[in-house]
């Protein structure tokens, strides 16, 4: 029987934080190449033998949910480059103890993919868009395709998928004067537009401090354009993100505030990459190598273990922007956003 730090079966890290939420990356590839992520060439893909199969990934969140994981995002790479990711969402979704599952998508794909991959029980859907005009668009993904990923956003919307969570990455100089749009689109929609701060984790990404437009400035310049106030909602859940409305009780703007006010103390999450490693942190230094496990022949029990001792040595937080920053050697489309 496996060591129990815990007095039970639910994951809990040194600093006391409980472990409940999954984020699994189905592969590396990309057939983006958004500025902040990924250089315009060179990348190279995992061979496909490297990545767990579909029934490795059930194996793992079937024990990993025994110890009291809840909720799974699957992620990339960009997943929906996966084949028929639909078969994994109804082996994951038919998984006791799995209350949440969800997808981060650039959508290129999820026009055609949508009613299968909510027919297989996939509950929520995060969307990538960086920017509402076509030609900016292309400048941050390096791809000529807002039409591809607005149609896989409104077929999302047609199969009553609530809510849509759009995520935008501001970079100083490129897209930050979208600020309002965004804010306006918020309005109209049922979206909930989610800021995340430009983090140092792509390839070549040339990150730099004041690339970075911090959530602060972006709640001064909706208050200022919009004449009226953000107020913060008060919503269930443990998301690493703040959430606001505007005073008049219209909007939802969410904001991840990575590089300003990290969440890490109220951090919930692991990360599984596609080749099987498993991340107790994005920023992690070290991982633990589920895949050798399993296909070494270990079992369940094994397994468990390895988990419960991995996820207690969770790191406290990251360092970004402090002494002591050290990049990982593996980027973000690697780990698994
Ligand atoms: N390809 C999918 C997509 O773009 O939604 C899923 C993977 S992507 C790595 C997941 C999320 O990470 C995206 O919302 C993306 O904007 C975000 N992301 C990638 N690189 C980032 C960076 N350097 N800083 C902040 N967010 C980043
Ligand atoms: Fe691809 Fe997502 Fe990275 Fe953009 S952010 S290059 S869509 S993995």
């Amino acid at each position: 029987m496996y060591k129990n730090y815990n007095n039970g079966y639910t994951l809990k890290d040194s600093f006391g934080r409980i472990i409940n939420n999954l984020r699994i990356s189905v592969t590396d590839r990309c057939n983006f190449r958004c500025r902040y992520c990924m250089p315009e060439k060179g990348m190279v893909w995992m061979k496909k033998d490297e990545l767990l199969t579909y029934e490795e990934i059930k194996r793992l969140v079937k024990i990993f949910a025994e110890l009291g994981i809840k909720k799974i995002r699957l992620t990339g790479g960009e997943p929906l480059m996966r084949k028929e990711l639909h078969l994994l969402v109804n082996m994951i979704s038919n998984i006791a103890g799995i209350v949440d599952l969800a997808l981060t998508t650039n959508a290129y794909f999820l026009a055609e993919q949508a009613e299968n991959l909510v027919k297989a029980g996939l509950h929520r859907i995060n969307v990538s868009l960086d920017s509402l005009d076509p030609v900016k668009f292309s400048e941050m993904t390096r791809r000529n395709y807002f039409h591809k990923v607005w149609e896989g956003i409104e077929a999302v919307e047609a199969l009553g998928i609530s809510p849509i969570k759009i995520n935008v990455v501001l970079i100083r100089g490129i897209n930050d004067d979208e600020i309002l749009k965004f804010a306006h689109l918020a309005r109209k929609r049922a979206f909930v537009i989610r800021f995340i701060e430009f983090m140092p984790i792509g390839a070549d990404d040339g990150w730099s401090m004041n690339k970075v437009v911090f959530t602060q400035e972006i709640i001064e310049t909706m208050e200022h354009g919009l004449g009226m106030k953000l107020v913060p909602i008060e919503y269930r859940g443990s998301q690493p993100e703040d959430r606001f409305m505007f005073e008049d009780g219209v909007g939802d703007i969410g904001f991840i505030s990575s590089v300003s006010d990290p969440f890490c103390n109220n951090c919930n999450r692991i990360r599984l990459t596609s080749d099987g490693k498993l991340r107790t942190c994005l920023f992690s230094l070290t991982e633990t190598d589920f895949k050798k496990l399993i296909r070494e022949g270990a079992d369940d029990d094994t397994i468990k273990e390895v988990l419960v001792d991995a996820v207690w040595k969770k790191e406290p937080g990251h360092l970004i922007n402090r002494t002591g920053f050290v990049r990982p050697n593996r980027t973000m489309s690697q780990i698994g956003g």
